[in-house]
């Protein structure tokens, strides 16, 4: 599998403060990749760095094998970035605000009306065409942003928060549109996110803290590794069940007649109902998720 970003021993820091530790990571080209970690981790200044946009300290960086610090131009070029302050002007439409931007890539007149065309078909924003963009919903403003980056197809999108503000249905949507433009048309996505529902749909993930990678993996990888499963047993006989957990040694819950254990893998939860059956009227396992991984790398919520 070709890596479309490859991240070698990146440093950067900003006077005495070191924001980014010398990181290492690649991201495989066509994938879906979430950098994840809590506010003040490095995730901006190594996102600006990756993107030329800030000048590294130490290591390499490399984007479809060109060298940020040597090819910037070319990458540029190869790369769509999506920030969350939009770039577009709330005075002009959508398409004046496309075609505006679609002229500094030197198309003939032609050309760039179909390019801007194809843009809002691919965002779905065609019916927006000759709306002011300052007068979009905060999701119509967001389908303008990506399509704006897409103007003129990037490789790799980058895309810092960006279903952060919306309502969950609208949150839904664009997500959707991102996951469709990954595999429908090949875009390597490199995003950031808050929603750990989101991130948990991604290829893969690195979580970093403190200018550090602490874990990177597959979402499934992160969650069996660093969120326990949670085994709740409901019980006949609190008392007793309480007192056949506490000679297996193992630390548990009560939550009215209900017990709780923290297991570190599902499997674990078989031997414990066979031995307190008895006292049971029912059961279940439920799988950790990515926001108890995040907690459990980082300790810390994703957002303070
Ligand atoms: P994140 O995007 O994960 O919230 P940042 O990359 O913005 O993290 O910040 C990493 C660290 O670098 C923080 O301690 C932050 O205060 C510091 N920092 C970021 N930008 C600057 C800057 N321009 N000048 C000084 N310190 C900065």
């Amino acid at each position: 599998m070709k890596h479309s970003i490859e991240v070698k021993g990146l440093k950067k820091s900003y006077g005495k403060i070191e924001a980014v530790k010398g990181i290492n990571f690649y991201v495989e080209q066509g994938k879906l990749f979430a950098f994840l970690g809590p506010n003040g981790a490095g995730k901006s200044t190594s996102i600006d760095m990756i993107c030329t946009f800030l000048k590294l300290d130490e290591g390499e960086i490399w984007i479809e094998n060109l060298q940020v610090g040597k090819d910037d131009q070319k990458i540029r070029e190869k790369i769509g970035v999506i920030f969350q302050d939009s770039l577009l002007d709330k005075e002009l439409t959508v398409e004046e605000n496309l075609i505006c931007r679609a002229s500094l890539y030197e198309l003939k007149k032609k050309e760039l009306r179909r390019t801007v065309e194809d843009t809002m078909r691919l965002v779905g924003i065609e019916s927006l065409a000759k709306r002011f963009y300052g007068k979009l919903s905060g999701g119509q403003r967001r389908r303008c942003d990506i399509a704006r980056g897409l103007l003129h197809r990037p490789k790799i999108l980058f895309l810092d928060e960006p279903t952060t503000g919306l309502d969950p249905q609208t949150r839904k949507s664009i997500w959707e549109m991102i996951q469709r433009l990954q595999k429908e048309e090949g875009l390597t996505v490199f995003l950031t996110t808050h929603y750990m529902e989101e991130a948990a749909e991604a290829d893969y993930v690195v979580v970093i803290d403190e200018g550090r990678i602490v874990a990177k993996g597959s979402p499934s990888y992160l969650k069996e590794k660093y969120a326990k499963d949670k085994l709740k047993l409901f019980c006949n006989n609190p008392e007793k069940v309480a007192a056949q957990i506490q000679w297996m040694g193992l630390d548990y819950e009560t939550v009215g007649d209900q017990i709780w254990i923290k297991l570190s893998q599902t499997i674990e939860a078989l031997p414990i109902v066979e031995k307190v059956k008895e006292g049971l009227y029912g059961f279940e396992v439920l799988a950790g998720t990515m926001d108890d991984a995040f907690i459990g790398i980082t300790g810390k919520e994703i957002r303070d």
